[in-house]
């Protein structure tokens, strides 16, 4: 793109950005971070990182944001968060067109990301009318006993560069309509997607006049995330990204008792048994391994397939990956965009020569492509390979689309093999048999966060509660019962009666 993108316009996004945002307040500094397109290579922009004296000034500011806005009743948190949504459906298009450029997914990925976020904004606003807790008999004669749930202050957000915006939505529009402020460190790989979030909530912001601090943005890497993990202002930090960055920032986190909510790297695998539909498995497959360029946490790394049917999927797979077209993902023709920059493509290098070095046999071994098309220098061919599920690398999460394959013969075996990772995030299994069916979503099933039937690993709606176990780390966000994560619950006895008769039916003279 030779020309400045008209997306950029539309969503107020600048050559020099700020990367440091207090609600409609930008404060710049004079280091840049620089935001390369994995598309074409081209810059797209620049944003100024965070300094430290920045960042405290962003985090009083969003207390002090929390300390106004816990007072206004949820429902009306929630009006502020539907017009959000309205306006993120205005500029649904723009919005999407800009994470397909700066992190390189499809265009329709990149609206369906836009898509999450307003889903999310709709979610949280019937959420703010249904904020209950219970109320429970008490032992003691004319007493009531119930549960409250209140906010807990400022929520730190720090996310990955594959999600750009709607990890943060997911966290927000919850956070905001329990009550709270959010501080947002997004990943330093798509920092403009996060100042164009921010311009966008500041319009909504500045027309309901809510605190000026209720969203604020900081701009930098790892150093940042550090500051936001040990900080004692900030009760609930909800980390996205690798497992090594969750290890650390869980116990920065837990050592001053604050609570984290960890989204951490997937190994998930899907078991293709001798009834599953065989269109049906080529399809979740396929787009598991390969959507996103195999860089989502839910992407599927590891197929599971009985032995009966093996080289039937095998060939039905390999023929489908023959059809995918590569190439620029703001083309609608292609199947799959760059990996996010020129270090993945060389993790994903190494990553084959490592499955070689351990006696894998690859059905399909991609590489670096070239060639006009592919000068930024960020795409490559997917591949498959015939690996031993306990091998170091496949114990492993490669961010890229290389698919392991194995066989299994009883179905015991493959829920074993699926478990035998030390990741636990989505799992699926492709079946006819409601007997397998039900053994795989079983208590002796698959241990993830997520498991599916006849539908594949990657993907979620917002309504189910998203994330994992193990080293996925336990965090859960979005739907269900997830928004109790922002919130602390109180227990409350009240006497209305004229006696004081103590619990366990202790009795104190006096
Ligand atoms: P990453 O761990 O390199 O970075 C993620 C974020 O953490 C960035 O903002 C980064 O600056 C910050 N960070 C890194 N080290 C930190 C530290 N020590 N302290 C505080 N902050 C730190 O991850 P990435 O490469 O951006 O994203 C890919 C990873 O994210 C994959 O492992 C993927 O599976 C995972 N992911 C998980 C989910 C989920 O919901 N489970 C969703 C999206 C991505």
């Amino acid at each position: 793109m030779s020309t400045t993108p008209s997306f950029l316009h539309d969503l107020g996004i600048q050559h020099d950005n700020a990367g440091t945002w207090i609600g409609g307040q930008s404060i710049d500094s004079a280091a840049y971070l620089t935001s390369f397109s994995p598309v074409d290579g081209n810059v797209i922009g620049r944003v100024s990182v965070t300094t430290v004296e920045q960042y405290h000034k962003a985090i009083d500011s969003a207390h002090a944001a929390y300390l106004d806005w816990r007072t206004v009743p949820a429902p009306k948190r929630g009006e502020v968060v539907r017009q959000y949504g309205n306006l993120l459906r205005q500029h649904k298009e723009a919005l999407g067109a800009l994470v397909s450029y700066e992190m390189g997914k499809s265009l329709a990925e990149g609206q369906g990301e836009v898509q999450e976020m307003i889903d999310i904004c709709d979610y949280a606003v019937g959420l703010s009318r249904q904020l209950a807790g219970l109320t429970m008999k008490s032992e003691r004669p004319d007493h009531l006993m119930m549960e409250q749930w209140h906010p807990v202050g400022v929520v730190g957000v720090i996310s990955a560069f594959n999600f750009p915006v709607a990890v943060w939505a997911w966290n927000a529009c919850i956070a905001w309509v329990c009550g709270n402020s959010v501080v947002w460190k997004a990943s330093e790989k798509v920092p403009l997607c996060a100042v164009a979030c921010q311009i966008l909530w500041n319009r909504v912001a500045s027309e309901n006049q809510v605190p000026a601090g209720l969203s604020c943005i900081v701009t930098g890497g790892v150093d940042l995330g550090v500051l936001l993990s040990e900080d004692t202002r900030i009760p609930v930090v909800s980390a996205t990204g690798s497992t090594r960055m969750g290890r650390e920032v869980g116990q920065k986190v837990a050592a001053r008792f604050g609570r984290s909510i960890l989204e951490l790297g997937g190994n998930n695998a899907i078991i293709v048994t001798p009834s599953a539909d065989l269109k049906m498995t080529v399809t979740a497959a396929v787009f598991g391994a390969v959507g996103t360029a195999g860089q989502r946490c839910t992407s599927t790394r590891r197929l599971i397939i009985h032995e009966s049917i093996f080289d039937k999927v095998l060939d039905a797979i390999k023929n489908a990956y023959g059809q995918l077209k590569i190439g620029s993902p703001l083309r609608a023709e292609n199947h799959v965009g760059p990996l996010i920059d020129q270090d993945a493509v060389a993790m994903y290098v190494a990553a084959l020569d490592r499955v070689e070095a351990a006696g894998g046999s690859f059905h399909l071994r991609g590489g670096v492509l070239e060639g006009p098309e592919y000068a930024s220098g960020c795409y490559v061919k997917p591949s498959i390979a015939e690996v031993e599920n306990d091998w170091s690398i496949v114990q492993h999460e490669t961010f890229a689309p290389l698919l392991y394959v194995m066989k299994y013969r009883e179905l015991s075996e493959a829920i074993n093999l699926q478990n035998a990772v030390p990741q636990g995030l989505s799992s699926a299994i492709m079946t006819g048999s409601m007997q397998e069916a039900h053994r795989f979503l079983s208590a002796e099933g698959s241990d993830c966060g997520i498991a599916n039937v006849n539908i594949g690993t990657s993907g979620a709606e917002i309504g189910g509660a998203f994330g994992g176990e193990k080293e996925t780390g336990g965090g859960r966000e979005s739907g269900s019962d997830s928004w109790k994560a922002y919130m602390r619950r109180q227990t409350n006895t009240l006497n209305y009666g004229s006696a004081l008769p103590l619990a366990q039916g202790i009795v104190f003279n006096i």
